[in-house]
């Protein structure tokens, strides 16, 4: 298996710390509003590296925090007249609702800031202790000089980024490039008692103490997406390294951003739209489908278009699969016949899994293992019809729903859950077909009209009614 790796810009064999073990930490969201479909592209992404490592036998550790203090938030707070804790825990409650309906499955470890002040102070005072860090008035900041590697992640040079910075030198600061671990508390803002008095942590030292308690102080793979890599990642691995003496993480994973009109799309653009706005508009499966069909790495455009376009594709799939649940619970006949047995789908289908693990070995290109399984989709509409054998429908359903349960993408999504189940469409196809046979067409119109109502459309072909979703 080979990943990009940021630190050393290529792509390398995945070694595991420990044998068949993944530990890995993923950088969350800050919790002031509901996530953007850019802050989307991490969950999904590495939700689906994460299935693929269990796939082929590891057991993940899963980390991915979320930041429940910060400025944006206590001025949301503000904003609300509430506390920050309000604000936050809603729209981390927000997003575990768009998390879980994109299909992500829950990480081993959720932490929060807030819960972890006591061992962030611990990491604090030890990086002062070694002269890694020191204070003025209040405020605690890490002494980047005092770590020759600095830099080693993003490849930028201390000497350049102190020549480079435009912003005016805080005079407390010993060096320009030195970042703030402990800030002192404002009026009426949110704090906690301190060696340095009472203040809250900065950012990227929640990150460092984090990763540390949940899975150690080496760890496999560190995420996020590209904007994290200068300072945040840069700024991780200075503290922990520091603090712990040993590499931090093994590998550094990146994600390309999502743009509006080749502009990364961010809160602070205003050109962003919400994952539940999308919802809206189409499926969460589409969503997730949609981030899946670019590589990881490449930036990725949103536009409605390109979102109508991937809710086409996936519906070829989804109506694959409907299509053989729907011949199974019609066939007559229960095992494969020796015609079936005898046919080269399975050997051709097994051809293109293998392709499909090279696609996800090669840095996960979930693109072309997502062709793949167009291919097999292909090769069992060319065989499956309704004089199949239960067994050999199921089989092929087994094969295709494997590949496409490593990518997360067929699922019962919220809203189809909500209107109406797969148990109760075939049912009702059923009752139709019944209906017909007793020659009740009002009835069978009916059922057929109540069913698109329901966004689920009803074609008559030569191997019986095949139902998709609208
Ligand atoms: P934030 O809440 O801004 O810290 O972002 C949470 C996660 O979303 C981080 O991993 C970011 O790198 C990622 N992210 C934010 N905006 C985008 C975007 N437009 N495209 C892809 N990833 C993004
Ligand atoms: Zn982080």
């Amino acid at each position: 298996m080979k990943l990009y790796n940021t630190l050393t810009r290529q792509k390398e064999n995945f070694i595991p710390l420990e044998e068949k073990k993944v530990k890995m930490y993923v950088c969350g969201p800050t919790v002031y509003d509901f996530i953007h479909i850019g802050n989307a592209r991490p969950y999904v992404v590495f939700d689906t590296i994460r299935r693929y490592f269990e796939y082929k036998g590891y057991d993940v550790n899963y980390v991915q925090n979320f930041t429940d203090v910060d400025d944006k938030i206590i001025k949301r707070a503000n904003d609300e007249g509430v506390e920050p804790s309000v604000i936050a825990d809603r729209y981390i409650q927000e997003a575990l609702k768009d998390a879980k309906a994109l299909n992500v499955k829950e990480p081993t470890y959720a932490p929060r800031v807030t819960q972890e002040i006591k061992e962030i102070i611990e990491m604090i005072q030890t990086l002062i202790e070694q002269k890694n860090a020191y204070e003025v008035d209040g405020t605690v900041f890490f002494d980047t000089k005092s770590f020759k590697e600095y830099g080693k992640l993003s490849g930028k040079k201390l000497d350049e980024l102190e020549i480079g910075s435009r912003i005016k030198l805080d005079e407390a600061k010993k060096n320009e490039t030195d970042f703030v671990l402990w800030k002192p508390k404002k009026d009426g803002e949110i704090a906690w008692t301190s060696p340095w008095g009472e203040g809250r942590p900065g950012w990227h030292i929640e990150c460092s103490v984090m990763a540390k308690k949940y899975l150690g102080e080496e760890i496999d793979i560190h995420a996020g997406g590209e904007d994290l890599i200068f300072p945040h990642h840069e700024n991780e691995i200075a503290q922990s390294e520091c603090c712990n003496h040993k590499p931090f993480a093994k590998y550094w994973l990146h994600n390309g951003f999502i743009n509006i009109d080749n502009e990364k799309m961010s809160k602070s653009k205003g050109n962003f739209f919400t994952v539940r706005d999308i919802a809206k508009e189409v499926p969460y499966d589409v969503i997730r489908f949609f981030i899946l069909c670019g590589h990881y790495r490449a930036p990725i455009n949103f536009s409605r278009e390109a979102m109508e376009a991937s809710k086409k594709s996936l519906d070829r799939i989804k109506n694959c699969v409907n299509n053989i649940n729907h011949l199974i619970n019609n066939s007559k006949i229960e095992n494969m016949t020796d015609e079936e047995k005898n046919l080269d789908v399975f050997k051709n289908i097994q051809t293109y899994k293998n392709t499909f693990e090279e696609e996800m070995d090669n840095d996960f290109n979930t693109s072309n293992a997502i062709t793949c399984i167009f291919e097999i989709v292909r090769l069992i509409n060319s065989v499956a019809n309704d004089k199949s054998s239960k067994e050999f429908l199921q089989s092929l359903l087994n094969e295709i729903m494997s590949l496409c349960n490593v990518l997360g993408i067929l699922y019962k999504t919220e809203q189809e859950t909500l209107n109406i189940s797969e148990e109760e469409i075939e049912e009702l196809i059923a009752k139709r077909q019944e209906a017909k046979k007793n020659k009740d067409y009002k009835l069978a119109d009916e059922i057929r009209d109540s069913l698109k109502e329901r966004g689920i459309v009803l074609r008559d072909t030569s191997a019986g009614v095949v139902w998709s979703r609208e």
